[in-house]
């Protein structure tokens, strides 16, 4: 049987280590990380992802600024207001909850966006220093993905990791961050032949599909180490609703080595991570020391 990564546990942890470190910016620089979350619209998951975001930032001793938009916001009235917050010096972090309704286009908000205030690391600059090794922003479901393997796996040179997914958010970014951990990376899609041959090679398996329980404990290498990122939202004979993975865990947790469980593993961490990047972004801004904190 695996053992289980506890995401929520380690998420807690690191919450409360940030909390500390902005404990101290505040008593020896008067720092507080500013992080402004905006929202157009009212749909109903994002505005509980936003409400979560804005408690575990006070939480963690930062200021939350909360900008919640009417659905028939323009674009350049967007532009605008992210202009504003680039300018800000209260505000080190600047996150514009996805998805944006249909007639405003995501890119050019996303790239307005001051790379250095970029804490969702979606910026081009930020993509390009992720693939060339420069300093930037990561984003942060991937950079919780790999704090929960290297807890798991301290070294990890030269391991295979197959990522199952291949979007902007999710797959390509972690595949970056394994390789730059030097692993030997496969990126698996919807167009791979002999997808479970590929799986069953892997020593690390992050699977970022949104296809419920896809992933076979047969798909995987006895001993292996699953990060299962999938969040589906899956509706029971009495009507509950219930969350499960892109991993079948209860095949898959007979033959992996570890594994993240559905919810409680990967979810947790992005938040957790979205702070992490809050407070790297308020140091460099500042002219700080980063907390090594991982
Ligand atoms: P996308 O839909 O953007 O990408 C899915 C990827 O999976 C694509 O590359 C697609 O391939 C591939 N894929 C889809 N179906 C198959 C299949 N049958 N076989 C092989 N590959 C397939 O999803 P995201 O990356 O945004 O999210 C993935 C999952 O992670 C979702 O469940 C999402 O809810 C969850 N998620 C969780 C987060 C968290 O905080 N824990 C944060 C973000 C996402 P192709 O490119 O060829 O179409």
């Amino acid at each position: 049987m695996a053992r289980i990564i506890d995401g929520k546990a380690i998420a807690a942890e690191l919450r409360a280590t940030l909390g500390d470190e902005c404990s101290r910016l505040r008593a020896e620089h008067g720092l507080v990380p500013g992080l402004a979350v905006v929202l157009v619209g009212e749909d109903p998951a994002s505005q509980v992802y936003v409400r979560n975001k804005g408690r575990q930032t006070e939480e963690a001793g930062m200021v939350s600024f909360q900008h919640k938009l009417p659905a028939d916001t323009s674009q350049v009235e967007l532009l605008g207001l992210i202009e504003r917050l680039n300018e800000d010096p209260a505000i080190h972090g600047i996150l514009v909850q996805l998805p944006l309704p249909g007639h405003i286009d995501p890119e050019p908000i996303l790239s307005a966006i001051d790379p250095a205030k970029d804490v969702d690391g979606f910026h081009p600059i930020n993509v390009g220093n992720l693939y060339t090794g420069g300093t930037g922003l990561v984003p942060c479901t991937p950079l919780g993905c790999m704090i929960l393997v290297k807890r798991e796996i301290p070294a990890l040179s030269g391991l295979r990791a197959l990522v199952l997914g291949r979007s902007n958010i999710v797959g390509k970014p972690v595949a970056a961050l394994l390789l730059r951990e030097h692993c030997t990376v496969t990126i698996a899609h919807s167009r791979t032949r002999k997808l479970a041959e590929e799986c069953r090679r892997a020593d690390i398996l992050i699977a970022a599909v949104g296809q419920t329980e896809m992933v076979k404990g047969d798909w995987i290498q006895p001993g292996a180490t699953v990060i299962d990122v999938g969040i589906n939202r899956v509706e029971q004979a009495d009507g509950k609703a219930r969350l499960l993975g892109d991993v079948e865990f209860s095949s898959a947790s007979q033959v992996a080595g570890a594994i993240t469980p559905v919810p409680g593993g990967v979810g947790p961490m992005t938040i957790a991570c979205l702070l992490l990047n809050t407070l790297t972004a308020a140091c460099r801004q500042h002219g700080l020391p980063v907390p090594d904190i991982l």
